[in-house]
């Protein structure tokens, strides 16, 4: 079938929540090559948002997927699920948490997150603890309460009233946090990384006064590691750069390295609250999705992919800002690992990202000023280097 009838059954068929997009359709990957319908092959920096952590057709996920395939793919959690008893240890061995719940996507864990949180003040008699903080211009996913946690006005003002208990402040600004928490606050959620709005760091100083903050005045912390998990900011999970631990975080996009999973983890006493029935769902967690992050984890021990992310991520990081030098429109690189923007003192992202294109290679753009890159962490620096001089010839061409 060709890119043309595709388009033409899309614009007669699927609701229109995308707008036009790029107008290529992909048929095969392999490693950091995508394939598309006419048979021109792309280099992807952007990983399907995030999510394509091992690249395309890594072979422990394709032989672990497609041996579970062959034997089963769902049986509900009214049984127990080998996959998701191992995927849950793998995650809670790398991280400060004690147990873990598979949802299917990163707003449905923010949800189960946010209940969580709601669920043990009510069960520790503190019913009026049931407000949750959260950052401006954050992203927290589409579900209503995940739109009402979402500091941005765009995606809140068609769905008034929205979900009640979200109040948002400003990143960075402790005095206005400090403000904004009284003794309705239940849980500050935050991203430590600003992905979606166009990749803002929070400050170690700041983290580190929320954390102690949350602390001091029984608050739970919750830290949206939907994006920046899973090896992204070249940690296993991003609150290791910020030396705090969260009370819950979230998981999804990279941990199915394709496959859609998500997950929310807590320490024990905060999951404890969770009794029979409280929450639940029909598909998370079951064996295929969690083959996927289990074959993903794997790799990711194997292979060493979270000190990978950490160190091509530093090195493209200083070519962008050796690139400076030559490119004076580009005033900043921002982020940590594979989960970086460059910001331009021009509205030029989007022709960058056209001109990329067509050039085949794959970047994201953020509003008109900022280009934002999510490789899938198996690249290498000399992929990195690639990357560079087709961004440098991109540039040129402006
Ligand atoms: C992508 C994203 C979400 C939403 O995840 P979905 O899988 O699209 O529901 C939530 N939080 C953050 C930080 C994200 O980047």
């Amino acid at each position: 079938m060709d890119l043309q009838s595709i388009i033409k059954l899309d614009e007669q068929y699927y609701m229109n929540t995308f707008g036009k997009r790029t107008p290529v359709c992909f048929e095969r990957g392999e490693g950091i090559t995508l394939y598309d319908t006419e048979g021109n092959a792309y280099t992807d920096f952007f990983g399907g948002i995030a999510v394509n952590a091992l690249g395309y057709g890594h072979p422990g996920l394709t032989s672990a997927l497609t041996e579970q395939v062959q034997k089963l793919l769902h049986t509900s959690n009214l049984y127990y699920v080998k996959n998701q008893s191992l995927l849950a240890e793998k995650l809670i061995q790398h991280s400060v948490a004690d147990k873990v719940f598979f949802a299917n996507c990163g707003a449905e864990a923010n949800e189960s997150a946010i209940k969580l949180a709601k669920m043990y003040f009510y069960k520790k008699n503190q019913p009026e603890k049931s407000e949750i903080i959260t950052l401006q211009n954050s992203f927290h996913g589409r579900t209503l309460a995940c739109v009402a946690a979402t500091g941005q006005e765009k995606y809140q003002k068609p769905y008034a009233p929205l979900t009640p208990g979200f109040k948002h402040v400003p990143l960075n600004d402790f005095e206005a946090l400090k403000q904004a928490v009284d003794e309705k606050t239940a849980a500050i959620m935050v991203e430590l990384v600003q992905g979606e709005s166009g990749v803002h760091p929070m400050t170690k100083e700041y983290a580190l006064d929320l954390a102690a903050l949350c602390k001091e005045k029984d608050i739970l912390l919750i830290v949206d590691e939907v994006q920046t998990g899973m090896g992204r900011t070249g940690t296993w999970f991003c609150y290791e750069n910020y030396n705090i631990e969260p009370d819950i975080f979230t998981l999804a996009k990279g941990l199915g390295g394709g496959v859609p999973i998500g997950a929310v983890c807590a320490k024990a006493e905060v999951a404890a609250s969770f009794s029979p029935g409280d929450h639940g769902g029909t598909f998370g967690g079951g064996p295929l999705a969690t083959c996927a992050g289990l074959a993903v984890c794997e790799a990711f021990e194997k292979e060493n992919l979270p000190e990978n992310s950490r160190e091509v991520g530093n090195y493209l990081k200083q070519k962008f800002v050796n690139m400076a030098e030559n490119f004076p429109t580009i005033i900043c690189v921002r982020g940590m690992g594979l989960m970086l923007g460059v910001v331009f003192s021009e509205p030029i992202a989007k022709k960058l990202q056209q001109a990329m294109f067509e050039r085949k290679y794959l970047v994201g753009a953020v509003g008109d000023n900022v280009l934002r890159i999510l490789p899938p962490l198996i690249i290498t620096r000399s992929d990195a280097d690639d990357f560079c001089k087709v961004l440098a010839s991109a540039l040129k061409s402006l």
